[in-house]
């Protein structure tokens, strides 16, 4: 639900005149959550907000979706326009474009990940129109959270900080990963209305970032990669600690020291001003100056909100200056295939003098 008291259609309208956007058309998506707090289904029925730069917004929903949309609160910053079964769902966005007095030749912005098949139909029906992305006049919204965007991910990055402090209690020689990640899931849900992903990597599984959580038994002397989160009241955790079975494996101990270091390092980068490129570098120059750069195979990090990947990317060739406001993960690893891998993972918000870390679980292998 969109904090009542941040007007984000408001400040949207605000960024269409400025770009000349007569109207932004918004599907099933996080943009869709962000603005009205509608989590509406991706089906093959079309769900469509139409926000006029100018007159009110109307949420376009099908008759059996109706009650979902109400549920939501949505009507509160839309309203409500229901199709039925036979009718066409293009005609009610066109026929409400042209109440709006929205000029059909005019510039409207399609929300990004919009599917195809409805992008088609829109640009069939509006044939003379132009078309721009959606990010184009949402991308600063999303990017810079106001304060009660920040608490929200505060309180989401706490919660999934009492999960890492029961993942020792969880972890065993005999489970497999896929009992641990189970385990893992309904200790989220304890918190949060979702789980987003649950990654338990064991072992040679560690040394693959986004390992698929599986049958492998877990043994005395395997190196564990936790990378977890989920969606508590509309925002994104994400955090990753890394955990050994009984003891660590050879060489874990100076790797990991060095990946600490890393992360420190990055997370002192952050401040206004900063360019994203140079908090990348912040952990990989000394992740390299160790012997392991070719070992740290992504980015630094990655934006996070309403969805768990959104902007800025925290990598190489992105040279935009970080801003007071925005949240990303500050996530370095490192991986030696056949063997283990490492990640520490902490979300950060930039503030007006630097940087304040969200999660604050021990950032040292916990042995269990
Ligand atoms: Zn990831
Ligand atoms: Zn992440
Ligand atoms: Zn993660």
């Amino acid at each position: 639900m969109p904090d009542p008291t941040d007007d984000r259609l408001g400040r949207l309208r605000a960024a269409m005149r400025t770009r000349g956007v007569d109207a932004l058309l918004v599907g099933p998506s996080a943009d869709l959550r962000y603005l009205v707090g509608y989590h509406a289904l991706p089906l093959e029925r079309l769900t469509l907000l139409v926000v006029p730069a100018d007159g009110p917004a109307a949420l376009v929903v099908p008759e059996l979706e109706e009650p979902r949309a109400v549920d939501s609160g949505a009507a509160a910053h839309a309203d409500l326009v229901t199709w039925s079964e036979t009718e066409d769902p293009i005609a009610r966005v066109v026929d409400r474009l042209q109440v709006a007095g929205i000029d059909l030749r005019g510039t409207f912005a399609l929300q990004d990940r919009l599917w195809t098949s409805f992008t088609l139909a829109l640009q069939a029906a509006i044939g003379g129109a132009s078309w721009v992305p959606g990010s184009s006049v949402m991308r600063d919204l999303r990017l810079i959270k106001t304060p009660a965007e920040v608490e929200a991910l505060r309180e989401v990055g706490a919660a999934i900080d009492a999960v890492h402090a029961v993942v020792p209690d969880l972890l065993r020689a005999g489970r497999t990963e896929a009992e641990v990640g189970r385990d893992i899931a309904d200790r989220i849900l304890e918190d949060h209305d979702e789980v987003n992903f649950v990654i338990v990597a064991s072992g040679p599984n560690g040394a693959s970032p986004h390992h698929e959580t599986g049958d492998r038994v877990l043994e005395v002397g395997d190196a564990v990669v936790v990378d977890i989160g989920g969606t508590r009241a509309g925002y994104c955790s994400d955090s990753t600690r890394d955990y050994a079975i009984g003891h660590l494996p050879d060489g874990y101990a100076e790797l990991h020291a060095v990946l600490e270091r890393a992360q420190d390092l990055a997370v002192d980068a952050v401040r206004p001003g900063a360019p994203a490129e140079a908090i990348d570098a912040a952990a990989r120059d000394h992740i390299t100056a160790a012997g392991y750069g070719e070992r740290f195979v992504h980015r630094t990090g990655h934006g996070i909100g309403v969805e768990e990947h959104e902007e800025p990317w925290i990598v190489a060739g992105n040279d935009e200056p970080v801003a007071a406001g925005m949240a990303f993960s500050i996530e370095p690893g490192i991986y030696v295939p056949g063997r283990y891998g490492s990640r520490i993972e902490d979300i950060v918000v930039v503030t007006d003098t630097g940087v304040e870390r969200v999660n604050h679980r021990p950032r040292e292998v916990v042995v269990v």
